[in-house]
């Protein structure tokens, strides 16, 4: 295989990935990077597709809380 059909190739490999992923956001539960306001941690959410606001309680204090 030469070094161009290689490169093609992990182009390709590549490309496919990144579908994958935009269907599975678009198909399924869209993840929020939250911070917790009162520790600081941060936290990894799933939340429904077009939510903005996700009610959550935060992994290492504990605090409830709203995503802004
Ligand atoms: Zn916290």
């Amino acid at each position: 295989m030469s070094k161009q059909s290689m490169r093609e190739e992990a182009e390709r490999l590549v490309r496919e990935a990144m579908e994958k992923r935009t269907l599975a956001i678009k198909q399924g539960n869209t993840r929020i990077d939250a911070v917790c306001g009162k520790c600081g941690a941060p936290n990894r959410l799933s939340a429904e597709r077009g939510a903005t606001r996700v009610k959550f309680a935060c992994k290492e204090c504990g605090h409830k809380q709203e995503t802004l």
